[in-house]
């Protein structure tokens, strides 16, 4: 049965993949991002291909801006049925430059070099909201659609470093973490009036956020990225593709008795101990 599915932050690589699949299967399709030619374009894109699929300018922190673009996707195509929070993102200021401190991170004053004690609130800040406000607060505007209607859910974004935090990435480990947490609560707490909801924890997929710390210029792999590689058993990094089976799956009836999930895809990662 088609459906309506409202995708936050689907101009970007990921969520975009799973927009087009989605869109694919029949279901009509808002693409909601803050940066709206991004995604006029991914709707585009997809409408050309003979999909259904609007592109809806929102910001996933600002509760006026979704509560309009709530309004465009009802007048579109009727109530929600499915959402699925993929706005989220890092920040470097809540970033160290180094995996470990070490003695000489106290007196290292080269220009951009953060030790733990350089660690900006604000860019922290502005990783927890992006993460989890902004999973929090477009769930609160679209799942007033679902409440006590069928085969609805709501599917977040979390990461594989939600497990196990990655090195040098505090604030963006713990906001998946939070994102992670949430999920849960969030399926006990909508578990009597029928919204199912689950997260995926996509490990290493190579994108715009993360290109230049895991690959040279010449496209070989930094140390990072070899390292990661190295902890992946399966050897790769993901494809956006990667992640669209489990989410057609926790989208559909297929996964109906299925909620408080977090999914790793991660060719192995988060099982793997290194030994
Ligand atoms: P991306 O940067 O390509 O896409 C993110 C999109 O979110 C962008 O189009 C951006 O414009 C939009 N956005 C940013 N702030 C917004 C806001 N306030 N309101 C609305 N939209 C906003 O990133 P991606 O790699 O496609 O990541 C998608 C999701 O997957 C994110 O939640 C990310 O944290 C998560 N994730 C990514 C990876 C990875 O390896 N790429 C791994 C695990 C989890």
């Amino acid at each position: 049965m088609s459906k309506t599915i409202v995708l936050t932050g689907a101009g970007g690589v990921l969520c975009s993949t799973l927009a087009e699949a989605l869109a694919k299967k029949g279901h009509n399709v808002a693409v909601l991002d803050l940066r709206k030619e991004a995604a006029d374009k991914v709707a585009e894109d997809i409408t050309k291909l003979g999909g259904k699929a609007i592109g809806v300018e929102a910001n996933v922190l600002e509760k006026d801006s979704l509560i309009k673009a709530k309004q465009e996707v009802n007048n579109a195509f009727g109530k929600c049925d499915i959402l699925v929070n993929g706005a989220g993102g890092n920040h470097p200021l809540g970033t160290t430059s180094n995996p470990f401190f070490q003695m000489e991170d106290l007196n290292n004053t080269t220009e951009g070099f953060k030790s733990f004690f350089d660690l900006d609130a604000k860019g922290i800040e502005f990783t927890f909201n992006l993460n989890f406000l902004g999973t929090l607060l477009p769930t609160q505007i679209f799942a007033k659609d679902m409440v006590g209607r069928d085969g609805c859910s709501i599917l977040n974004i979390s990461s594989m470093n939600a497990f196990t935090p990655l090195t040098k990435i505090p604030a963006y480990s713990g906001a998946k973490a939070a994102v992670s947490n949430f999920t849960q609560w969030l399926a006990v707490h909508f578990s009597k009036v029928g919204i199912r909801v689950n997260a995926l924890a996509p490990g290493f997929f190579l994108t715009d956020q993360n290109r230049s710390l895991l690959t040279k210029e010449d496209g070989s792999l930094t140390q990072r990225g070899q390292q990661i590689i190295d902890q992946t058993p399966m050897g790769r990094y993901g494809e956006p593709e990667d992640l669209v089976g489990t989410t057609l799956w926790l989208c559909s009836d297929a996964s109906k008795f299925v909620t408080g999930v977090v999914v790793p895809i991660d060719g192995g990662f988060a099982a793997y101990s290194g030994v």
